[in-house]
């Protein structure tokens, strides 16, 4: 199974270009659903974290209450540390399963953490969507209504533009209309369709 990864800092492009990929028959696994997945009501790793930080971190109908658990984690690495040894792993597992459960020629694993958090790893080859910081901005806070601010911090957080670029193998351009960044993923298609095919003969 031909693995691609596809990364991109925020605002990038990343959704409008998986949408694309699985509209032509493509499989998907997205990490950030799978984040949210597995801290669903009896998920095991909702169970570990209400252990671990208490029922305040649940709402009255036991589903996890995001803003309680963000509030202890946010100023405490050695909280922080704990919720992401329950819930890396996790999410691990349950993207292994999704990636296994593919039946598309490949499969795209979308992740904005890509080579951060080690998931590079299951993919045969990575791609990065690619927007200028004044794109991801202008985008990012149309869409989600936050300050061009606080998309400068949450850039400054995620790996650097130049570090992402250098990981990755191929690299989509997404400065222009959405006609451009669907020309080069043509292309890729093809090319990946290729590379799939390779690997089931080979
Ligand atoms: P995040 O990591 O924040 O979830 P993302 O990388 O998935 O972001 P998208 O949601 O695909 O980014 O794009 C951000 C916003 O910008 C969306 O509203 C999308 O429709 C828009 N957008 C993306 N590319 C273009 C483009 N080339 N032209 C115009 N709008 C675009």
């Amino acid at each position: 199974m031909l693995i691609i990864g596809l990364t991109g800092g925020i605002g990038s492009g990343k959704t409008l270009a998986s949408d694309y990929l699985a509209e032509k028959g493509i499989d998907v696994v997205d990490a950030d659903r799978v984040a949210r997945e597995i801290v669903e009501p009896g998920e095991p790793a909702l169970a570990a974290i209400a252990a671990h930080f208490g029922v305040e971190v649940l709402q009255a109908d036991g589903s996890l209450n995001r803003a309680a658990l963000r509030a202890r984690v946010f100023a405490d690495p050695a909280e922080r540390s704990v919720l992401e040894a329950i819930t890396h792993p996790a999410i691990r597992a349950r993207i292994l399963l999704h990636l296994q459960a593919a039946t598309s020629p490949y499969v795209l694993l979308v992740s904005p953490l890509l080579f951060e958090t080690g998931q590079a790893d299951f993919c045969q080859r990575t791609v990065v969507i690619d927007a200028d910081e004044s794109a991801q901005k202008a985008r990012a806070s149309s869409r989600d209504g936050v300050s061009e601010t606080q998309i400068a911090s949450i850039i400054a957080a995620q790996m650097p533009r130049s570090e992402r670029l250098r990981r990755s193998d191929d690299i989509v351009v997404n400065h222009g209309a959405p006609d451009d960044l669907y020309l080069q993923l043509d292309d890729l298609h093809q090319k990946y369709l290729e590379l799939a095919a390779e690997l089931n003969h080979g």
